[in-house]
C-alpha cells in the first residue's frame, strides 16, 4: 500500500488542516506526560519549514457531543508552544466564526489549535455538515493521528475526503513500521500474542496464522489452548468454553503450515500476588489446586530459538502476569532476547497495544524495537487485518 506524504504536497502559503492525537493526561490542569505532544512535533515543524500554516485539530476525552469545559484543548497551548518553539494561537471551536477569524488572522510561522472536536455531536458521526465546516477552514489535510485511524469520523476521516489528504510524518513512521511487519515483510515471520483471554483475541489470532510462520501464544490465553489439547490447567484462568475455538485456530495454523508454540513448561503458584511462592511444572503437571502465571524456562528457551530463526517480530501482549514478579520472568527474557537480536541487526521487531508497551518497557527492552506502537486499538484492529478508514483514506 502507498501513502501520500507531505513530501508529495506544495504547502506554501496555504492553510493545513493537521489532525493530531494530544489526547495527553492532564492533572490539576497540568500536563502529565507530554509525550504525544512531543511526537507530532516534527509534522508540524516540516509544514511550518514548507510555509505552511498548521491548524491543529484534535479530541480530548470524551465529552459525547457536548461543550464540556474540563475536556477544553487550552490548557494544552503552553505545553505545545514549548514543545514546538512557535506561538500557538486557540480558537474556541473548532469550526465556525471564531475558527474562521482565528485562521484568517494567523500569522507565517504561527500554530493554531482550534477547540476538542468532539464538543461537536456529528465529529463521531462522522457528519458530512461537520466535516464541509472543517475542510473550508484549510486547503490541504494532514493526518498524524494512526491512534485514532480506526474510527471514521468527522476530523480522522470525512474531511480528508473533501480537501487533498496525505499522511504526517508520525503516520508514516507508524505506518512503515506496520507495512514491514505484516503488510510486506521479511520472512520468516514470528508473532507472539499473549494476555489474559482468546475472545478478546480471536480476530487477532485469526489473521495471523493466516500471515506468520511462527505463533508464539503465551499468558492466559495458552491455558485456554492447553484445555483446548486435554490438558488439566488447575485452577488457571482459562476459558473453557472457548476451547473449541482454540482447536479451530490450531486446525487453521496446520492447514497454513504456520507453526504455534504453546509453552511446554509453566510456572504455578497458589495466590496470584508478588512473591508468591511458586514452581516449575511441565504444562501437562499443573496441580489442581495451583494455577499456570507463567512461561517456563524450557518455553523461554524455544521462543529464543524461534525469534532466532525469524527475521520478523510481531509482539502483542505479555506472556504471563507481568505486572506481579517473579512472573514477569519469561515476558521479561523474551522482550531481552527481541531487543539484542534487533540491536544486532537480525531482526525487525514491531510491539504495541496498551499492556504490551508496559510489559516491554517494564523488561528494559522497548528502546531496542525496532518500533513501539502507542496507538492501542488502531494497532491491534490493523493486527487483526482490518481496513483502518482513517488510513484507507490517505491511499485514495
Ligand atoms: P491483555 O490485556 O489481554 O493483553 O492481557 C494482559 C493481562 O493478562 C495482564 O494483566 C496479565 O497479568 C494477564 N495475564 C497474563 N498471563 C496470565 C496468566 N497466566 N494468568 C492470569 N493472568 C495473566
Amino acid at each position: 500500500m502507498a501513502w501520500k506524504t507531505l513530501d508529495q504536497m506544495d504547502l506554501a502559503g496555504k492553510v493545513v488542516l493537521v489532525r493530531v492525537d494530544i489526547n495527553v493526561p492532564v492533572e490539576n490542569g497540568v500536563v502529565t506526560d507530554a509525550t504525544r505532544i512531543v511526537k507530532i512535533v516534527p509534522t508540524v515543524k516540516d509544514i511550518l519549514a514548507k510555509g505552511g500554516k498548521p491548524v491543529l485539530l484534535a479530541h480530548f476525552g470524551r465529552p459525547k457531543g457536548k461543550v464540556v469545559p474540563e475536556m477544553s484543548l487550552k490548557p494544552l497551548v503552553p505545553e505545545l508552544e514549548k514543545a514546538l518553539g512557535v506561538t500557538v494561537k486557540f480558537a474556541d471551536d473548532c469550526i465556525g466564526g471564531p475558527a474562521k477569524t482565528a485562521v484568517a488572522a494567523l500569522e507565517p510561522g504561527e500554530v493554531l489549535l482550534l477547540e476538542n472536536t468532539r464538543f461537536h455531536a456529528g465529529e463521531e458521526k462522522n457528519d458530512p455538515e461537520l466535516s464541509a465546516a472543517l475542510a473550508a477552514l484549510g486547503e490541504v489535510y494532514v493526518n498524524d493521528a494512526f491512534s485514532a485511524a480506526h474510527r471514521a469520523h468527522s476530523s480522522t476521516e470525512g474531511v480528508a475526503h473533501i480537501l487533498p489528504a496525505v499522511a504526517g510524518r508520525l503516520m508514516e513512521a507508524e505506518l512503515k513500521a506496520l507495512e514491514a511487519a505484516l503488510g510486506n515483510p521479511v520472512r520468516p515471520v514470528c508473532a507472539v500474542v499473549g494476555g489474559a483471554k482468546v475472545s478478546t483475541k480471536l480476530d487477532l489470532l485469526g489473521n495471523l496464522v493466516s500471515k506468520v510462520d511462527h505463533l508464539v501464544i503465551g499468558g492466559g490465553m495458552a491455558n485456554t489452548f492447553l484445555v483446548a489439547q486435554g490438558i488439566d490447567v488447575g485452577k488457571s484462568l482459562a476459558e473453557r468454553e472457548m476451547a473449541e475455538t482454540a482447536r479451530e485456530i490450531l486446525e487453521k495454523a496446520h492447514a497454513v503450515g504456520c507453526a504455534i508454540h504453546l509453552p511446554v513448561d509453566v510456572v504455578v503458584a497458589r495466590e496470584f500476588k508478588a512473591g508468591a511462592e511458586n514452581e516449575t511444572v511441565a504444562k501437562d503437571d499443573c496441580p489442581s489446586d495451583a494455577m499456570i502465571l507463567d512461561a517456563g524456562p524450557k518455553s523461554v528457551e524455544e521462543i529464543a530459538a524461534v525469534f532466532e530463526a525469524s527475521k520478523t517480530l510481531i509482539w502483542n501482549g505479555p506472556l504471563g502476569a507481568f505486572e506481579i514478579a517473579p512472573f514477569d520472568a519469561a515476558t521479561n527474557a523474551a522482550a531481552q532476547k527481541a531487543a539484542e537480536l534487533t540491536k544486532d541487526g537480525k531482526l525487525v521487531s514491531v510491539a504495541g497495544g496498551g499492556d504490551t508497551v508496559a510489559a516491554l518497557n517494564k523488561a528494559g527492552a522497548a528502546e531496542d524495537f525496532s518500533y513501539i506502537s502507542t496507538a492501542g486499538g488502531a494497532f491491534l484492529e490493523w493486527m487483526e487485518g482490518k481496513e483502518l478508514p482513517g488510513v484507507a483514506v490517505l491511499t485514495k
